[in-house]
């Protein structure tokens, strides 16, 4: 069974405060006398669920188009953070015999919101802080997934996603895991080809 865990992309949905609006234009319409329907798409490139490349925080990274599709693609974990626990921490991580090669989705309170297409942003969602993101990193972590907008804090600085993307690790961001189980499932995270981009919009789907 397969579990789609993108959000859906619609004119005006939710966007970091600093990215642009949204917008999707229907400019040629069957029922206006067009022969065809016909859409343009406005977007940031960190769009609903997406991917960032390294390039987002290291100017040097590699773009989009050039990570590693054994990376995005094999066993996943979605991890049940309880509502006590914000941000994740190391302390959160260390029960919870993390491997090498592991790639692991944070499912927080943070799903709800995205799964009701919640179109407000709101800066106390659930994050990553830069201790835990440093042990994901000496744990070998292959792929840290997470169901808002950022890996990241609310204009905390950017020690977690250096930390991450500095050393390879896959960042997927606006995950809804509404719907997903705690457990082990098989991932595909696929971002759309745009070269040397820092980062793309992507569907997410598991496999059960
Ligand atoms: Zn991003």
């Amino acid at each position: 069974m397969f579990i789609d865990v993108s959000m859906e992309i619609t004119d005006g949905m939710l966007h970091w405060p600093s990215d642009p609006e949204v917008k999707i234009d229907n400019y040629s319409e069957i029922k206006k006398g067009s022969a065809s329907n016909n859409s343009k798409i406005t977007c940031g490139v960190h769009t609903g669920t997406h991917i960032d490349a390294p390039r987002h925080f290291i100017d040097e990274g590699i773009g989009i188009d050039r990570l590693d599709i054994n990376k995005l693609i094999g066993q996943c974990r979605v991890i049940e953070v309880p509502p006590d626990v914000s941000p994740i921490s190391k302390e959160f991580l260390e029960p919870l015999n993390i491997n090498k090669g592991d790639r692991l989705l944070f499912k927080t309170k943070n799903s709800e919101w995205i799964n009701n297409a919640d179109k407000n942003f709101r800066t106390d969602y659930v994050c990553v802080n830069p201790e835990a993101s440093k042990y994901m990193v000496e744990k070998g972590v292959v792929l840290v997934g997470v169901d808002y907008l950022s890996v990241e804090g609310y204009h905390v600085g950017h020690d977690t996603h250096k930390t991450l993307l500095g050393a390879g690790i896959i960042v997927i961001e606006g995950l809804n895991l509404f719907n997903a189980a705690a457990g082990d499932y098989k991932l595909i995270a696929l971002p759309l080809k745009i070269k040397d981009s820092n980062g793309a919009p992507a569907r997410v789907i598991l496999e059960k």
